[in-house]
Formats: structure tokens, sequence, C-alpha cells
């Protein structure tokens, strides 16, 4: 037998064990609900695993058991779960893998007072350290179902923990609490009283699938002897006895019907399910019946785990058959985008053994998905139109997560794109939909314009956008870079198509205007025409065509793109993220009409081989880059240009 082992906590393990001790979080009870759901989750991964391995043994019957010692302040849960080797204790208990610990960390030293340690845990959790909140001193044993020798583990929570190989016991584990002294002022109730751990057990654990069990005081009538029976008493006298109670249901909460389950029930069955510590934002829970019959009761989360947009991160619903849970992760139930859904579907019409490539295949399943995707797809909807602000939250969180879907789920596309929110000119603070967008679209108006920018600010006083806002147009504004990209995959939305606010022929409704436009450049051309040959010549290396618009306001030019390329400001996201982005060259176009373009034309008539001219169109081309959203590539040059005709302009 290998000798006990004293090894200390990793540094944020530590830290949250801290957290633990000191907690003034008022429902320390919910400990029991983490090691009840861990010990369920032990014993459905005993169980599936057995599926496939068959050194995985099985338990004769699976339960829970709750130990109360009333003397020595002891609680103990143990269950018949898969149990751990000695390397999976060190690894699973001894540190903290769970994801995004660094991150709360973090958080958490930001925050500093501001945040309540409290709130920290209501947020993120931290599992079997939860028992520190009501425990001085924590023993665990636990041995695996393919093992012959045990694992002791315990911790007092100063910093380290001692571990051994035992000789013990049953497969499964057991957790020994040596609990704190009761102070129920402090959130601390007596977690001696069977009382107490019954109704917690009932709170936060009744719908768990196996047999919760503890020894309690069961009052019965039972038969009196005749020979003990004395005149005038009853057949019958009330005894108590000491006997095992099963104190859960047991009843799966996706096979009730919705109007018995109550709204925290359903909270409850969440946090066992996705690990979430805070309520969900929203609850699925529906029967399909016809053609293809599952019961599914699925959530939305209230936020999104760190690692939801990582490849690596893990996706999937549990997927039970006829009761039994066959996968815990079936990733093939929903498309990939609709990963962040939590929950369960059940079927009874799958077979039991069923594998990951059969599920690929399997047409049951595929039409599960589909139904799946519908429902919450059109649930999605439904937040939108009723609960908009519960909706502009959601999409805070996920909105990454449904651009992905409309870029990519074809078939739902449409759908997909109603869900998507905008900032866009016609208010400042509520972003729009784009059927909003189009209940406000002007009645000549064909296209759906857009621009892509760093910021609402930049966009608001970009030279693309101000001729259309004059003239009553909206436009949405894409801070997300990435969003033109999800506009360009779309490619339309109820038959009109988006169209970006800087490229050059916005087809502007009004006839009359138009013709006017046009008269105004044609006047331009006449009279300055020369000019435009003489800036094309300077900046011919840096834009493709120079000429006069009359679509600019208050700016003295722009730089448009074609069609198809790629906003400056999408671009630089990319290049920074490493992508390569072709340098594009633009049409530079010139507001005839400002007082800038008409002083630099004074003096290029007066002398058309004049040196400033090279300046001047740096100038109008610098500035132009800069109002477009891009990096100007010759700084120096530019910088040169505008300090020599400011001194000259200075008095
Ligand atoms: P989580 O349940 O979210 O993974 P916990 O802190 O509750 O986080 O548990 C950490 C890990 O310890 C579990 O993932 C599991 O691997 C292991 N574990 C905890 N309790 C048990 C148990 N009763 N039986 C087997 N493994 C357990
Ligand atoms: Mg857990």
């Amino acid at each position: 037998m290998s000798a006990q082992q004293t090894l200390e906590f990793q540094a944020e393990t530590r830290q949250l064990m801290d957290l633990m001790i000191h907690s003034i979080y008022s429902q320390k009870e919910i400990f029991l609900r983490e090691l009840i759901s861990n010990a369920s989750d032990a014993i459905d991964k005993r169980k599936f695993l057995g599926l496939t391995d068959k050194s995985i043994t099985q338990a004769d019957e699976n339960s829970i058991r709750i130990e109360i010692d009333k003397a020595t302040r002891r609680l103990t849960i143990s269950d018949t779960g898969i149990g751990m080797s000695h390397a999976e204790v060190v690894e699973h208990i001894g540190t903290i893998a769970k994801s995004g610990t660094k991150e709360i960390l973090d958080q958490m030293k930001k925050s500093g007072e501001a945040q309540s340690t409290a709130d920290l845990i209501g947020q993120f959790g931290v599992g079997f350290y939860s028992a520190f909140m009501v425990a001085d001193k924590i023993t665990l044993v636990t041995r695996r179902a393919n093992e012959e020798k045990a694992t002791r583990w315990v911790s007092s929570g100063a910093g380290t923990y001692t571990i051994e190989e035992t000789d013990a016991a049953k497969i499964g584990t057991s957790i020994t609490l040596d609990l704190k002294p009761a102070d129920k002022e402090n959130g601390l109730p007596d977690f001696t009283d069977e009382f107490e751990i019954e109704s917690v057990v009932k709170k936060y654990s009744d719908f768990i699938a196996y047999p919760i069990i503890m020894k309690k005081e069961v009052h019965k009538p039972v038969k009196v002897d005749e020979g003990e029976k004395k005149d005038g008493e009853n057949e019958t006298k009330m005894e108590t006895t000491i006997e095992d109670t099963t104190l859960n249901s047991m009843k799966p909460i996706w096979t009730r019907a919705k109007s018995d389950v109550k709204d925290e029930e359903y909270n409850e069955f969440y946090k066992h399910v996705s690990h979430d510590w805070e309520d969900p934002l929203k609850v699925i829970h529906y029967r399909a019946e016809g053609r293809i019959e599952y019961q599914a009761l699925l959530y939305l989360p209230k936020r999104a785990p760190f690692d939801l947009y990582y490849t690596s991160f893990k996706a999937g619903l549990q997927l039970y058959v006829k009761k039994v849970l066959i996968l815990e992760r079936a990733e093939e139930l929903l498309p990939r985008y609709l990963r962040f859904v939590k929950g369960v579907v059940e079927s009874a019409d799958l077979p039991l053994n069923i594998s990951r490539e059969i599920l690929q295949q399997d047409r049951h399943i595929q039409a599960v998905r589909k139904g799946l995707t519908t429902k919450i797809i059109s649930e999605l909807a439904t937040l939108m139109e009723k609960e908009r602000d519960k909706y502009a939250d959601f999409y805070r969180e996920f909105g990454p997560a449904i651009k992905e879907g409309a870029s990519t789920d074809y078939e739902n596309k449409e759908k997909l794109s109603g869900l998507l929110l905008f900032a866009s000119s016609n208010d400042a603070e509520k972003p729009t939909s784009l059927k909003e967008y189009i209940g406000r679209m002007k009645a000549d108006q064909k296209e759906i314009y857009y621009l892509a920018g760093e910021s609402r600010l930049t966009l608001e006083n970009s030279p693309h956008t101000e001729s259309l806002r004059a003239k009553g147009y909206e436009i949405l504004y894409l801070v997300d870079a990435y969003d033109e990209i999800v506009l360009q995959n779309i490619g339309t939305f109820d038959d009109k198509k988006f169209k970006s606010a800087a490229k050059g022929d916005l087809d502007l409704a009004d006839e009359k205007e138009k013709k006017k436009d046009e008269e105004k450049v044609k006047e331009a051309e006449k009279t300055m025409g020369a000019l435009l040959g003489a800036l094309k010549e300077q900046l011919k290396d840096d834009v493709k065509e120079v000429k006069f618009s009359s679509v600019l306001v208050s700016a003295p030019s722009r730089l448009v793109g074609e069609e198809f390329d790629v906003s400056p400001y999408l671009a630089k996201v990319l290049s920074r993220n490493g992508e390569k982005v072709p340098p594009m060259k633009k049409t530079l176009e010139i507001n005839a009409e400002h007082n800038l373009v008409k002083k630099i034309f004074a003096i290029y008539d007066k002398n058309p081989t004049t040196e400033e001219l090279a300046d001047f169109s740096q100038l109008l081309y610098g500035q132009a880059v800069i109002a477009d959203g891009g990096e100007i590539a010759n700084v120096a040059k530019f910088n040169k240009a505008i300090v020599t005709i400011a001194q000259k302009a200075l008095p």
C-alpha cells in the first residue's frame, strides 16, 4: 500500500476554497444539491460506460445515500457511481479544471469590493468545493468501477490535502463532511437535522433519477399482540421505527405535464443538467406527437460560457431512450450554431444501443433535429416579439451564434435573419431587426442600406451616410465587423438586397433629384474637368478613378468601393486576425461644391503646373481614407502635405 501523500492545491483552487470557507453566501444549503448532482452524474456515467465496456461492473441497485451522525456532527453522502481512480481524484478534486476559472478569478480581482463574493458564487459556482461552506473538513473515499483499490482524500481546506490508497469498500464514492457548528443567523442551519436535509433534497433534487435514501423516523400503526392487550385498548398502536426512506419523487421533469412543473423545479433541473449556477433565461418544454414522437426539455442560458465560440466547445443535449440515458452529449440533435442550448430529449423510437455513427445517419434523429431547430427558432422569434428587452439580453450573449446560423443554415436562413439585431440611424439606443427596418423603409426605397465601422460615432459622421440621412433613409450601423460578412452571406431579406453606403452607385429613389444631381456633375465636369485629370495623375498609385459626385454634403471628398469590396473596417479586423486581405483601389469622389475644392481649383486654374497640387491631392485623398475608416499607407507624406498647407494658410 502506498504511503500517504500531502499535496498542495493549485493556486486558483486555493483562492476559490478560501472564498468558500469564508463565504457569506446565504444559501449554503446548495452544497447538498452539488454533491447529489455529482453522485447522480457518477451513476449515469457508470451505467453508460458499462454499455460498451464490460470491465465496468454494474451495481445491483443504484442509490445515493445520506447518513447523519449527530454525535460527531458528520454528514455522509455516498453513491454507487463510477468512482474515481487515484489519478482522477488528483485531477478532478485536487485542481479546478473547469474552463473559465482563471477568467472568473480575474474578474473577481477587478470587481473588488463592488461585487460581493456571494454574487460570484451565485453566478459561477464551484461544485464540489461548495461543501467547504458548511464543513471544516472533508473526507472522500472512492473506488472506481474497474479497480480493486480505493483512494482516500482528506482536506481541511488550508491549502493542502492528503491522499492515500485504502482497502475500502464498495465501488462508488462517499463524501463525509465534518459540519461546522450550526449558525442559523448566518445562513447555516443544522444539517444534522433530518427534516432540514429532507426539505433541501425536495427543494433542489426531487427530479434526480436515482433514489436518495436517508434513515428517518417513520410513525406507523402496528397491531397490538393479543397477550399484551389491555381492556379498552385499541387493536393498533402507533410505533416509531427508523427506516430507509426515499426522499425524492424521481419523476423525470420532462415527462411531467407543463402545468405540473413549478418554475423552481425547472430551474433546479437546469442547474443539474447544465452545471450552471444561474437560472436559465428561458425554458422550452414540449412533446412532439405524430409521425415522430419525442419529449424535449430545453433551456436557453442567461450567459454564454466564455468558450462558446471556441472550436473546442463541447455541445450536445442529453439523449434518453425509454428513461435510460444513452448519450450525455448528443451533438447530432442540434445544428452546431445552436450549441448553447442545454437540456434533455427523450424518444422511445430509438434502439438502446445506438452508436454515434448510427446517430449521424439515423432518419429519426434527423427528424428530431429538424423539429428541435424549428421549435427553438420559433421560440426565439416569439421572445423577440413579446419580450424585446429579454431578447436583447439574449442577443448580447448569443448574437454571434445566431449570425453563424443565418450564414450557414440555408433551410432556416430567412427565419434566422429575422432574429438578427443591428444598431441603426433610426434609434441611438434600441437596435433594430430587419423586419422593423423594412417597416420604416421609404415607399420608393428598394435596398437595405448599411455601413460598417468602428463605432456609431464614426458612422454617424461618415461622408458615406451623410446624404442618405439627409434624405431620410435609415442606415444599419455595423459596428461588429463580421456583420458585413453575415449580410453578404444572407444576400437578401424579404427579397430586399443589402447595399453598403460606401459603394458608389446608390440607387437613390427620387427620379427628379437624380436628374438634378446628374446635371450638377456634368456642370462641374465642364468647368473643372481638367482638375480631375491632374488629381488622377497625382494619385494614380492610390486610386482607381477620380470623379465628381453630387452625393457629398459637408465633406470635400470620399472614397467609394465596388459591390464586393470588404469595408476598410472589416479588412482591418481580418488582417489583425492574420488573414490576408488584398489591397483594393477605390474611386475618389470629389465634392465640386465644397469651398476647399473650389479654392484648389482656383489655384490650379491659374497655374496648372503648380507644385502645390501634390499636397492638395494628398489632402483630398488622405482625409477620405480616414473618413472611410481605412489606414493611410504613407503617413509621412500625408502629414507633410497638411503641415505645408496649414503654414501657407495661417497669417
Ligand atoms: P462538475 O460537476 O461541474 O464537473 P464538480 O466540482 O462538482 O464540477 O466536480 C468535479 C469533478 O469531480 C466531476 O466532474 C467528477 O469528475 C468528479 N466527481 C465529483 N464528485 C464525484 C462523485 N461522487 N463520483 C465520481 N466523480 C466525482
Ligand atoms: Mg458538480
